[in-house]
């Protein structure tokens, strides 16, 4: 199977710019960001989406949201408030087919969102 952007970006054959990573999970700034911190975290594993996750994705799926707080509170954004965004298919705009988790932040977010 072909490897996604976010492969390339972890492997740092496409540049990005890169705020946390450990063994498991990666984060970098959004190129095209929605709001003031606009930050991905991605598993290294390339599941493609939330849905296709398996029973054994378990605790890497419990580690990405623990780290997506931790990454959040690093940007600065605890105090303020932030929404994680996860894109699943067509009608939710999922344009890259490896799961992650948007952290968005530093301005106020409508509800419900578009
Ligand atoms: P989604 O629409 O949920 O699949 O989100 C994909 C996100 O990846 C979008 O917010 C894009 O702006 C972002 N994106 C696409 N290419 C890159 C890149 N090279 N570096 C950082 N973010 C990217």
């Amino acid at each position: 199977m072909a490897r996604t952007l976010f492969e390339k970006i972890i492997a740092r054959e496409v540049p990005a710019n890169i705020v946390f990573e450990d063994d498991s999970v990666c984060a970098f700034r959004d190129i095209n960001p929605q709001a003031p911190t606009h930050i991905l975290i991605v598993p290294k594993k390339p599941i493609p989406r939330l849905g296709e996750a398996k029973a054994e994705d378990q605790s890497v799926l419990g580690h990405l949201l623990l780290q997506a707080a931790e990454v959040a509170a690093r940007a600065g954004l605890d105090k303020t408030g932030y929404r994680l965004v996860i894109n699943h298919g067509p009608d939710a705009g999922e344009s890259v087919p490896h799961l992650h988790v948007h952290i968005l932040g530093g301005r106020h977010m409508k509800w419900p969102p578009g």
